[in-house]
């Protein structure tokens, strides 16, 4: 019997096995990674066409089930079972990902592949349909979200196959997709941490204008505080930060990017605060507004709306505000 909590859905059609395999481009000299082997459909097809198949399965059932299946058979000296939670584990090094995967570890096992060193070629992997078009949305498309622009900036993902529920033994509730993602290499030289805290601000209301995101009193107060604690930190320093800001901080990648949905920051009115004017030379209060507000204007960002901006809009954005001072992390 499969265990729903596991996700364990195996794949029934050999063909679409075939599809997936021949689709994934693998050479005779690679290494893969496999997450989730179950019951090894997929897993002997790999061990057709690869060098070595690392399989990393929780089910300690599925374990036995995989290693008696290719017990005593020519393949078993180049397959290698992990069996643990792929997100708890240390990954090996792998040239190449393909996996039919639990859907319920989706953003977080995809974030943690991206995070990995050395980087592999590609992962081809079955997400749930609708996961696998938000990864895949570009600006203007419905489902286009944080999960599509933080992946896009890690990686080129292109949508390879689409998988009705009926190919599964038991059917899943939902369709599926395979999806190819290649990570960028090199990777742009932005701190993935400042992007994603611009990011997740920008996707927290998709559909709003930049300029009343930015004029929220939780978002400015927000940012005000990590402009002081910079500052701060600058006086006590002299610099020595902005020579460390820019290489790209791939440790927290592993972080679970959370559903756009989640949200951090309270929505409670975009109407202004009072503002206390002590009359220092420091930014605050509504200069400080001033000055987030003119760096929207400068980009010409202020009626734009994130559903719509590109990873290159985003990039100068972000450039902008951190010229002028202004950090998201
Ligand atoms: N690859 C097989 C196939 O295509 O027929 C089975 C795929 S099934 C959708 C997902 C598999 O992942 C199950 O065997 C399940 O036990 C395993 N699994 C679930 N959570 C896991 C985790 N956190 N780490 C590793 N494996 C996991």
């Amino acid at each position: 019997s499969f265990h729903k909590s596991k996700g364990q859905h195996i794949l029934k059609n050999p063909l679409l096995v075939d599809t997936i395999v021949q689709k994934s481009g693998i050479k005779s000299t690679d290494v893969i990674l496999e997450i989730g082997p179950g019951t090894g459909n997929l897993t002997k097809k790999l061990l057709e066409v690869g060098k070595m198949v690392i399989a990393v399965e929780l089910d300690p059932r599925m374990v036995l089930e995989l290693q008696r299946r290719f017990q005593g058979t020519p393949f078993s000296n180049r397959l290698k079972v992990i069996q643990g939670d792929v997100l708890k584990c240390d990954l090996p090094y792998f040239d190449i990902c393909v996996a039919n995967i639990p859907y319920q570890i989706s953003s977080p096992l995809t974030f943690k592949l991206l995070a990995h060193r050395p980087a592999f070629r590609c992962a081809v992997i079955m997400f749930q349909r609708e996961f696998a078009m938000r990864l895949v949305a570009q600006p203007g498309d419905n489902l286009y979200c944080r999960l599509s622009v933080n992946t896009q900036l890690l990686a080129r993902v292109s949508h390879l196959l689409k998988v009705g529920k009926n190919n599964f033994r038991p059917p899943p509730k939902v369709d599926s997709s395979v999806v190819r993602i290649e990570p960028r290499k090199p990777l742009p030289p932005v701190s993935f941490k400042e992007w994603d805290g611009l990011i997740r601000l920008c996707f927290n209301r998709k559909n709003k204008t930049l300029g009343s995101i930015f004029r929220q009193k939780s978002v400015l107060s927000l940012l005000e505080k990590n402009y002081k604690t910079l500052q701060a930190l600058q006086l006590s320093q002299k610099g020595l930060l902005e020579n460390t800001e820019m290489a790209l901080d791939v440790s927290v990648l592993g972080d679970t990017i959370e559903d756009d949905s989640s949200k951090e920051i309270d929505n409670g009115g975009d109407d202004d605060e009072m503002e206390v004017e002590d009359g220092d030379a420091a930014v605050e209060g509504s200069n400080f507004k001033d000055m987030i507000l003119g760096v929207l204007k400068q980009g010409d960002f202020e009626e734009k709306r994130s559903s719509k901006l590109t990873q290159v809009d985003f990039l100068y954005l972000l450039s902008l505000f951190n010229k002028a001072g202004i950090h998201f992390s």
